[in-house]
């Protein structure tokens, strides 16, 4: 015998089930919003997160500090006063550095950035030279060359007297060509050069060969945390605001006015040149707004950078897709736990933890993605608020259902009980008001016994079947001889099926299959499917009956050659209140609430009703019922 169970724990079991599912269905909704976000981020990301930067970076500056660098710029107007332009830029710039090179206390190092590698005057050259020698910790630079492959080096009178040659390229973003980085080293064939920011910072603090592992560059006692990468080692710029940039004297103003010179005590000293004509790389900066800056200016800035410290270096790569999933779930969960306008107020606050997480990360130094937070927190706000809506929309009309099931019911109730109760009424009425035989009262009292019994039997079966369908109505686990069932159905149906002269069969049930449940409420699902073959087939004609046991089921098959239904009408036949058009047309009393009852009973045994119609032909209903071990 199986244990009892109670169609409440059934029904609780169903509700569990159907949240769980919503459960499920939600969180993997979330789920495929947070892979859509990280795809989108990741495909198309990198130009909003570049925005972002530089609006980030715009937003927070740094407490000024005291600068440790000086430009000494050959601009526009020191290209026109030298005679001859940039072919004669020697002679002047060796009188400048010159200059420099005799204040107290010495510049810690001057980085040249200016292309040496032709011979021009010797004399001038031989200047030039001579000035590099007193020049403290030199540092010059060259280029890369593509053919043949190699370093373009400056000349040789000129590079014995450099502590260090480096190089001065930047890096470019690949999006919109705004140079946030620069690479701290290039490597041509086996050659390494630093960047000459990163050689000046070294020898203006005395510094040995630069240290490096996979995850930074120890220079100086300073670790430079950035990691090599397949695009090379970049170091972020810690730029200036324009209003305080690195200052800027022309070798035209020096030699105008050498007292000048002074300005560039102690400092570490950038040659180049910053005549945007002469410039064929023009590079721009987040702040510089379109408007062009050159290498020279980038790597003073850069140089700054390392002298400060300030590296704004990316969070571990897990970190934005964790945070972006928190972003989604903490949406969802508002969406799914706080009512109406809380829930949008959670919105919020996932919006904005999604914009102002990566600026507390830019404050504190760390790069944090902008886009895939950004993206995470849209969609999961507009998926989780679209869910959500849909839920309340489907609960609404579940409700409005229910109430016209319960209109129906009060309908059905009103109706089916008013002939009973008049006949009751009647009767009662014609005995108290008249003086009637013997034979009549009896006759009246039957009937009265008879209609309160009918009336007494529909209230029962009516409120079985809202217990049943309120789960509320333990199921009785009986022993129940299927022949012997049938058998009781059918004899209760003859009467009906006499009366229009149909033959009611049962067709021999080998061996004696037992079924186990509610033996009343099986017997009403077995009258039911007798009475309709009746009720719905024509005079003389024939209801077969036939029972089998088959996979551990019992089945139990009423077969009539009646009015039939076409697929459409036996897709709703279980509907409660549902009639086919030729069952009204065929003048049968009926309610259309018998097969939906029939098919609680027989589900909430396990089992299910199986139906085949043809309309004019017949139908047969078949009971699939777990048999009795
Ligand atoms: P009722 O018989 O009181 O109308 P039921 O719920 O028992 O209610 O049946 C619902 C409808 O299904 C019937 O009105 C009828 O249209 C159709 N139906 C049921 N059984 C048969 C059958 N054996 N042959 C044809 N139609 C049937």
């Amino acid at each position: 015998m199986r244990t009892p169970r109670t169609f409440r724990r059934n029904l609780d079991d169903l509700k569990l089930r159907r949240r769980l599912k919503q459960a499920i269905a939600y969180s993997g909704l979330l789920g495929l919003i947070f892979l859509i976000a990280v795809w989108i981020s990741y495909g198309f990301g990198a130009q909003l997160n570049n925005y972002a930067y530089d609006a980030m970076f715009r937003l927070y500056q740094p407490k000024p500090w005291k600068l440790d660098s000086v430009i000494l710029a050959i601009d526009e107007a020191t290209i026109s006063w030298v005679d001859g332009g940039m072919m004669n830029i020697r002679r002047p710039l060796a009188r400048a550095l010159h200059l420099i090179d005799a204040v107290q206390p010495a510049p810690k190092a001057v980085a040249v950035d200016l292309i040496l590698t032709d011979r021009r005057d010797p004399e001038v050259d031989r200047e030039l030279a001579g000035v590099f020698r007193a020049t403290p910790n030199l540092v010059l630079s060259s280029l890369i060359l593509d053919d043949p492959l190699g370093w373009e080096e400056p000349r040789p009178e000129f590079a014995r007297w450099a502590a260090a040659k480096g190089h001065v390229y930047a890096k470019p973003s690949d999006e919109d060509n705004v140079t946030r980085v620069i690479p701290l080293d290039k490597h041509v064939l086996t050659q390494q050069r630093w960047a000459i920011a990163l050689e000046a910072f070294r020898l203006s603090r005395g510094g040995g060969t630069p240290l490096e592992s996979p995850d930074d560059v120890e220079v100086a006692g300073t670790l430079i945390p950035f990691k090599r990468t397949d695009a090379g080692r970049l170091m972020r710029v810690r730029y200036l605001p324009p209003d305080r940039s690195v200052p800027r004297i022309s070798v035209k103003a020096l030699l105008e006015h050498p007292s000048r010179a002074q300005e560039f005590a102690g400092k570490v000293v950038f040659v180049g040149v910053t005549a945007a004509s002469q410039v064929s790389d023009r590079l721009s900066t987040p702040y510089s707004f379109g408007a062009t800056t050159t290498g020279i200016e980038i790597h003073a800035e850069a140089f700054e950078t390392i002298v400060q410290r300030l590296f704004l270096t990316d969070v571990p790569l897990s970190w934005p897709p964790l945070f972006s999933l928190l972003l989604v779930v903490t949406a969802g969960l508002c969406f799914a736990y706080l009512p109406g306008w809380r829930a949008y107020a959670g919105a919020v606050v996932v919006l904005a933890a999604a914009v102002t997480g990566p600026y507390i990360f830019f404050t504190h130094q760390r790069v944090f993605p902008f886009a895939m937070p950004a993206t995470a927190a849209t969609l999961g706000i507009a998926a989780s608020a679209a869910w959500q809506a849909l839920i309340i929309r489907r609960d609404l009309r579940r409700a409005e259902a229910e109430r016209a099931r319960y209109q129906q019911a009060m309908h059905f109730v009103t109706h089916e009980m008013r002939t009973p109760l008049s006949a009751i009424q009647g009767s009662s009425e014609l005995i108290s008001r008249f003086a009637l035989n013997e034979e009549k009262r009896q006759q009246m009292a039957q009937l009265i016994n008879s209609e309160s019994k009918r009336l007494a039997r529909m209230v029962e079966i009516f409120l079985n079947v809202e217990r049943l369908s309120a789960g509320q109505m333990e199921l009785k686990h009986e022993e129940i001889p299927l022949k012997d069932m049938v058998q009781v159905c059918i004899e209760r149906t003859r009467p009906l099926a006499e009366r229009k002269h149909i033959g009611l069969k049962l067709e021999p049930i080998n061996g004696d299959p037992l079924l186990c449940g509610d033996r009343e409420l099986m017997e009403y699902a077995c009258y039911n499917l007798l009475t309709n073959a009746v009720k719905y087939s024509p005079q003389r004609t024939h209801v077969t009956v036939s029972g089998r046991k088959e996979n551990g089921h019992v089945l139990l098959a009423v077969k009539d050659q009646g009015i039939g239904m076409d697929s459409r009408e036996v897709k709703k036949v279980f509907q409660k209140f549902y009639r086919t058009r030729k069952a009204e047309e065929s003048g049968e009393a009926g309610t259309g609430i018998g097969l939906s009852i029939v098919q609680q009973i027989v589900e909430q045994h396990g089992g299910r009703i199986e139906v085949v119609s043809q309309p004019g032909i017949g139908s047969c209903f078949t009971l699939v019922l777990p048999a009795q071990n």
